[in-house]
């Protein structure tokens, strides 16, 4: 299947991106950042997140992170290991605006535990449609930003046209070492 992918699930993919990139950046640190990203992203109900919850959240990120990296097989496995782990107990739900989705926890289960859930779901997604190369990393080597690939020929490389432009700058001063520093612009 080629998208476009259900609303839920591009959104559940950048939300992870969004929170293990910001947490490997050091914008993350405590609950009251964490409760402003979720609020961002119209996470429900994290307005009482606790530091024990933040903590809680920042222990789950490396397995977010490696379920975004690994084969397929591997994803698979992790996936499983996150349900089983946070007694994962999906049901469907319709609430405020949104259709019926899935929720993997019933209500007021640990946020950390939210948030792990909802990445195996959609992690889950992407191991079914095989599609798994779309969760991507920045291809410039000073920025590991995880972006979910959305083109159609899975071809994006980078994180931002920031990080297009600088790599294209280093490159091209590669290429011409003696040239003024301002003319890789043109390039
Ligand atoms: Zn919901
Ligand atoms: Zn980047």
């Amino acid at each position: 299947m080629a998208p476009p992918y259900p609303r839920e699930l591009v959104r559940s993919l950048e939300f992870i991106a969004d929170v293990c990139n910001r947490r490997r950046e050091g914008e993350l640190t405590t609950a009251a950042s964490l409760r402003r990203l979720c609020a961002e992203w119209g996470f429900p109900g994290t307005s009482t997140v606790t530091k024990a919850d933040a903590e809680a959240t920042w222990a789950v990120l490396p397995t977010i992170e490696r379920m975004w990296d690994a084969d397929r097989d591997t994803v698979a496995a992790l996936v499983n290991r996150v349900f089983e782990q946070s007694d994962a107990r999906p049901r469907l739900a319709r609430h405020d605006d949104s259709d019926w989705h899935l929720h993997g926890l019933p209500a007021g289960a640990p946020l950390a535990d939210v948030i792990a859930v909802d990445a195996a779901m959609a992690l889950a997604d992407l191991v079914r449609l095989d599609d798994l190369a779309r969760c991507s990393r920045c291809a410039d080597d000073r920025c590991e930003r995880m972006f979910f690939d959305l083109s159609r020929n899975r071809s994006r490389r980078f994180c931002s046209t920031r990080c297009q432009s600088r790599t294209n700058v280093a490159a091209f001063r590669a290429r011409h070492p003696s040239a003024p520093r301002d003319a890789a612009a043109r390039d």
